[in-house]
């Protein structure tokens, strides 16, 4: 029989074991890498000093859609996807680079907008643009962000510390983003069968703004901070809950229990999930691009959480044997979570 020629399809493995089949082998050489693939960021540390870089690339057509994505939000947003990974780490985001490859379509002007973005987003969060590459596309827009950060030495935090009883806590309010999408999406098939309808976003301006402009949990890192909080694991909430929680037991060798009724939904997501006939749940878990933090504190610093409006804490860290559950509010049935988020490799 001749293998030889066999290729396997990337869909056979989704985008998180593509990364990991790819780096298996990748070893560090460097002791100034602290961490290497793996997390929101990686470590770096030069004479105790303690860096993180993370990067993300946006393609047109795939994370985003310029028919009703403003070029100065999709600036902003490309911006923040990157800052939302150095907060991740417990860092401060300093620096950024920018490349961009781009296709005969774009004019001076919209660029210079893409810019503006890109400067409101950098003067918003006190970050350095320092440079990045421009080149041609044949297919649209592509946006690659890097980012660099600072984090005091021991104090970055990994997707790999959470421990039994530990509980999980998450900022914001979740499945907005997800839903916003749904709208200019509803919204845009409306404008293609009649370009003269104008869009109705009324009542609605609080998911639209989570999905154009999100905004990366620094002040989150601050709280945690000022209220003497060391989170034992965390991780941003770019590809939906279940995605992250996953992310997080499996990087921690541990299990989770998260309650249906503790997670936490704007009132307009849920209206608009009613409208749609969707559980709004389903918006929180696989939908993605909240740019939430999902963290795990010690059982301890319960009294420190449960005061501050803007955390919820939704279940609390098992062991790994009892598997990642979410509980659901009807019957306490405990039910498998499944990664299904943001994940246009996997079929
Ligand atoms: P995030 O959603 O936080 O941006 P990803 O899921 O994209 O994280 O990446 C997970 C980890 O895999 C990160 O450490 C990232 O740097 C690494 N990674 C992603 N793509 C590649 C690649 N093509 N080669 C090497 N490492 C990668
Ligand atoms: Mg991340």
């Amino acid at each position: 029989m001749d293998n030889k020629n066999k290729t396997t399809p990337v869909s056979t493995l989704g985008e998180f074991g593509l990364i990991e089949h790819l780096t298996k082998n990748i070893e560090l050489k460097n002791p100034q890498t602290i961490k290497g693939i793996g997390d929101d960021a990686a470590v770096l540390e030069y004479r105790g000093k303690q860096i993180v870089v993370t990067t993300d690339l946006l393609v047109e057509g795939i994370h985003f859609n310029l028919m009703y994505v403003p070029m100065r939000h999709l600036g902003y947003k490309s911006v923040m996807v990157n800052l939302s990974d150095v907060f991740a780490m417990n860092a401060y985001p300093r620096q950024i680079t920018v490349s961009l490859a781009i296709s005969g379509k774009f004019s001076v002007e919209s660029l210079e907008e893409l810019y503006k973005g890109f400067q409101m987003a950098c003067d918003k969060y006190n970050v350095d643009l320092i440079g990045g590459d421009t080149t041609s596309s044949m297919t649209g827009l592509l946006i690659s962000v890097t980012a660099i950060g600072e984090v005091e030495k021991g104090k970055a935090v990994y997707r790999s510390g959470a421990k039994v009883n530990d509980l999980i806590c998450v900022s914001g309010d979740l499945g907005g983003a997800y839903m916003g999408l749904q709208l200019l999406e509803r919204e845009n098939e409306v404008f293609k069968i009649d370009p003269k309808m104008q869009p109705q976003f009324q009542g609605y301006d609080y998911i639209l703004g989570r999905q154009l402009k999100p905004e990366a949990r620094g002040d989150v890192i601050e709280a945690l901070k000022s209220l003497n909080i060391q989170p034992t694991a965390m991780i941003d909430i770019s590809d939906g809950l279940s995605s992250e929680l996953m992310h997080i037991c499996k990087a921690s060798k541990v299990g989770c229990h998260v309650y249906e009724e503790k997670i936490p939904l704007d009132f307009q997501t849920k209206k608009f999930a009613e409208e749609l006939h969707i559980n709004p749940l389903v918006a929180a878990l696989n939908g993605g691009e909240d740019y939430e933090l999902l963290f795990t504190v010690p059982l301890a610093d319960h009294d420190k959480v449960k005061n501050d409006p803007d955390i919820t804490v939704i279940g609390h860290i098992v062991d790994a044997a009892e598997g990642v559950k979410l509980i659901s509010a009807l019957e306490g049935k405990a039910i498998p979570l499944q990664a299904q988020g943001w994940n246009p490799l996997k079929k």
